[in-house]
């Protein structure tokens, strides 16, 4: 068996890149996932179709079907591993995420140019934003309307009242109202994008994948997990898999990492390339050295301020989540690193505590964490330490941040509704280090883990793949997913992961 392309893993980066490279039929394309598949909409498990509601965060729980389960450190304070889902499905996490669609701010783009990624500024990145999308709301330079993923946004006359008294709160504090949170130019309150149809989570295997798999040149196989890239000297020839029992080997022309930021790097290691110490400790045989592999982990951690609603309030069985805050921390250099989102679900989940809920959420953490290999096992889960809030400036914001979201909640706009704040209770706000403390035993991931196989510039030695995400030290092996990311944007990670997978498509059809 052999392909011109094999990509490694189907999620959002992964059902992209085949999408795109087998609109050449000239292109035999071969897409492994360790996951299911379910080519038949109507054979879509409901936790992967609606994406409202709480039916959606049945997928991410820990020990669902379709998610990995890893579990990593957020701080020293947490006894217990802070769960880490990552979706198992041809779709990826994105056949379990929360649909938010936002891209990441032009200044992350700009700053990964800066730092030597020519051809990664905002503008280089623009167009590939525009083709990924079709946003029904917004017609303008900034945004696309005929590409695979619907973008929706919910008008005000539709928002819950906890949604509008968000609203009222934060603008009576003086931010302003900008409705389109991918502009390139908005801050302060906006309408929170989003990748889902009358409550059906618009996956990649929805948007890019369903339209296609009549293609001939393209095969899709589920259910195979990849167990180590086969190195022939410092040229990747093909990929080692287990499928149904049995081990084989695949060949392929050009191998593409699409297993996100926790398993792309796992792949490199378990192949030999990645930091010599660590693979040597574990027997396995250095291919090449390759230092920043698993380093670098970014994310965006985030606290949640948690209150429960006087009898009476409407409850909303969408649980919508209609906009979002993003503001500048005082004596910030990077704008809008912080970001308040009203009626974050994801607490609801962990705690198993239907309070409401105001997410603040760190979205350009100075501190970074770290994953490595345990074992030499594929099957073992690689070690994750998130290492949040170690830097003070971190901790100052996120501070800053739950005291911004208690002046909204304990302001007039509120008021109608809130019957008491259950978390972070009066002792903990009492004094700054009260706080820190119940910041370090409350902060908690975004999901958006990336940056663990970074790219970067030839003199920058922890960099992993160059700018047409070619990994260093081998031929024929290139990395799209999160993992490929400088630093974490200022967003939601999705968007920008289909950018990165819409672009190496097209570094691939150039490339030959
Ligand atoms: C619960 C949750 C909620 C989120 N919410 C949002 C949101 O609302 N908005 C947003 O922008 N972002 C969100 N994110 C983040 C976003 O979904 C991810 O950044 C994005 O999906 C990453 O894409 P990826 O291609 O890098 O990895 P993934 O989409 O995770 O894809 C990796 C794929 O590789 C497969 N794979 C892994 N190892 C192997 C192997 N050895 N062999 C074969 N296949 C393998 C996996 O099964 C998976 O399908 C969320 C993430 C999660 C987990």
């Amino acid at each position: 068996m052999k392909y011109d392309h094999i990509i490694v893993g189907g999620g959002t980066a992964g059902c992209i890149v085949a999408a795109r490279l087998s609109e050449d039929p000239a292109r035999s394309v071969l897409l492994l996932e360790a996951g299911p598949d379910f080519p038949d909409f109507t054979q879509l498990p409901d936790m992967l179709k609606l994406g409202w509601g709480t039916v959606n965060l049945e997928a991410r729980a820990a020990g669902s079907p379709y998610n990995w389960s890893f579990t990593g450190q957020a701080t020293p304070e947490q006894a217990a591993p802070m769960p880490v889902p990552r979706g198992k499905a041809l779709g990826g996490s994105s056949a379990i995420n929360g649909q938010t669609f936002i891209r990441g701010a032009p200044e992350d783009f700009d700053a990964w140019a800066a730092e030597g990624n020519g051809g990664w500024s905002y503008l280089d990145c623009l167009p590939y934003f525009r083709k990924l999308e079709n946003d029904a709301d917004f017609h303008d330079d900034f945004h696309g309307t005929d590409g695979p993923v619907p973008v929706r946004h919910h008008q005000r006359e539709t928002w819950p009242a906890l949604q509008e008294a968000f609203f009222q709160a934060a603008t009576a504090a003086g931010y302003p109202y900008h409705p389109d949170v991918n502009h390139p130019e908005a801050t302060g309150i906006s309408q929170r994008a989003e990748n889902n149809i009358d409550g059906v989570r618009m996956s990649m295997a929805l948007t890019y994948i369903a339209p296609v798999r009549h293609r001939l040149n393209l095969t899709i196989r589920p259910n195979v997990q990849v167990n180590r890239i086969v190195l022939e000297g410092r040229r990747a020839g093909g990929v080692e898999v287990a499928s149904g029992g049995d081990t084989f080997v695949v060949e392929g022309g050009e191998i593409v990492l699409c297993a996100g930021a926790v398993a792309s790097p796992q792949l490199l290691m378990l192949s030999g390339l990645g930091p010599a110490r660590q693979l040597r400790e574990l027997g396995i045989p250095v291919a090449a050295e390759l230092p920043g592999v698993g380093q670098n982990m970014r994310d965006h951690p985030n606290t949640t301020v948690r209150f429960r609603v006087k009898d009476g309030v409407p409850e909303d069985p969408n649980a919508m989540r209609a906009l979002r805050l993003r503001y500048t921390a005082t004596g910030s250099a990077t704008p809008h690193d912080m970001i308040l989102s009203p009626a974050s679900l994801n607490t609801v989940v962990r705690d198993d505590n239907p309070a409401h809920t105001v997410n603040c959420g760190l979205y350009l953490a100075a501190g970074q964490g770290e994953l490595w290999l345990t074992s030499a096992d594929p099957n073992a889960p690689p070690a994750m330490n998130y290492r949040y809030l170690e830097n003070p400036w971190d901790l100052e914001r996120l501070r800053e941040a739950v005291r911004l979201c208690m002046s909204f909640l304990e302001g007039d706009a509120y008021a109608p509704y809130i019957e008491e704040i259950i978390a972070p209770t009066p002792a903990d706000l009492e004094t700054d280090a009260a706080l820190d403390a119940w910041l370090r035993r409350n902060v908690s991931t975004s999901y958006h883990i990336s940056g663990t196989c970074k790219m970067g510039p030839d003199n920058d030695p922890m960099a992993v793949v160059d700018t047409r995400l070619r990994v260093r030290g081998v031929t024929n092996l290139r990395i799209a997913d999160a993992s490929i990311m400088p630093d974490v944007v200022r967003a939601n990670t999705n968007v920008t992961t289909m950018m990165i997978a819409e672009r190496v498509a097209d570094f691939i059809k150039a490339d030959g």
